[in-house]
């Protein structure tokens, strides 16, 4: 008896590795450091309203989150027509890149960044090209408009990079978009759009709007605290973002998600305050970390990151964290990133940055 085999590059596809969960240990409260996840519950508000919406679930919702894309449109000023919706941005990069993407061609991406970019590739049976962050974790613009050939098709510049924190500035991205031609999609993965406080820093909105070749990728994942929800949305001129709907999977975004976007977006006043605190959060961080001896990039994201040389490394840093009730999330041989908690776990963090040998 034989099994049916998958396309040989799905075969060789690793299904993605979420960050660990805590384990509770007697006596010490432990922080789960290793998603990126925003450390606040969500607001009163938005429960509610999810929770009554999930009295709805008999129901499929509006397959075309009618009033969560009129309330995106509404707070961007854009028009509904430049928005795709999908179950979470991770969706859209698998979206995009089936969507533009076959086994004849080529994705160029910096590495290491985002973890399902490669995944997406092979599942689309198309060619990763991984061009290396510089020492700093930034993006090596020059070298990834280097590596485009005729068979690019898709370029993803992750801004913040996840996971090493650097953001490219506006003037970075429009000098490497003047250099990309015109057959290739430019994703700007902004999931941390949020976070960033930097000179020149990037307004995707005005990028994507005066190029054809642009898209802009958010979540509610992150500055929104509903990773749990799974909603994601793109930016894009009309007709990519057409293609993008066209390829989402039908009813992806739920009942319960479209509920709590479209009430979140009313309170974003509220959440963006607290983005602020994460902020200021980072920045003791950072400043803990330096002062203890270590020098980490520039963390434009909700996380840090600390670069070593080896596996080993990474393991006893992770390992060492752990002992102090910490979980992180280990990129061998990279590094490891370590996302803005709670205060406590934040202070901890800076403690173990002091004392790791
Ligand atoms: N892009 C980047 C750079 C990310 O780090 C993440 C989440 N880790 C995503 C996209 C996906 O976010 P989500 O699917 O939760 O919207």
């Amino acid at each position: 008896m034989s099994t049916p085999q998958p396309r040989p590059s799905v075969a060789a596809m690793p299904a993605y590795v979420a960050g660990k969960p805590p384990v509770e240990r007697p006596g010490l409260v432990t922080y789960k450091l290793s998603s990126n996840e925003n450390p606040y519950p969500p607001l009163d508000g938005v429960v509610e309203i999810a929770a009554e919406a999930a009295g709805r679930v008999n129901r499929y919702p509006d397959a075309g989150s009618t009033e969560l894309y009129d309330a995106l449109a509404k707070a961007y000023g854009v028009p509904a027509e430049e928005l795709a919706l999908s179950t979470g941005a991770v969706a859209l990069i698998f979206q995009l890149v089936s969507a533009y993407c076959g086994p004849e061609d080529e994705v160029v991406f910096a590495w290491r960044s985002f973890e399902a970019y490669p995944i997406a590739v092979l599942a689309a049976g198309a060619t990763a090209v991984k061009v290396p962050v510089t020492e700093g974790g930034r993006h090596d613009l020059d070298a990834m408009a280097a590596a485009i050939t005729e068979r690019t098709k898709v370029v993803f510049v992750c801004t913040p990079n996840n996971p090493t924190g650097t953001s490219v500035t506006q003037t970075e991205l429009d000098a490497f978009l003047a250099k990309v031609p015109e057959h290739v999609l430019v994703v700007v993965d902004e999931a941390y759009a949020e976070f960033v406080r930097m000179d020149d820093a990037i307004d995707g909105i005005a990028t994507y709007r005066s190029r054809a070749n642009v898209v802009v990728l958010r979540t509610f994942s992150k500055a929104y605290g509903l990773a749990g929800f799974r909603v994601g949305y793109a930016f894009a001129p009309a007709p990519i973002a057409a293609t993008l709907r066209a390829m989402a999977l039908p009813f992806g975004v739920n009942v319960v998600a479209q509920a709590a976007g479209v009430a979140s977006l009313e309170r974003q006043a509220e959440l963006l305050a607290r983005v602020d605190d994460l902020v200021t959060e980072r920045t003791r961080v950072v400043e803990g970390i330096r002062a203890a001896g270590w020098d980490i990039p520039d963390a434009q994201g909700n996380f840090v990151w600390f670069a070593f040389e080896s596996a080993e490394r990474c393991a006893e840093f992770a390992a060492a964290a752990d002992e102090v009730g910490l979980v992180v999330r280990p990129y061998p041989p990279e590094g490891v990133r370590v996302s803005i908690g709670e205060a406590e776990a934040n202070t901890r963090l800076i403690e173990l940055a002091g004392s790791f040998p």
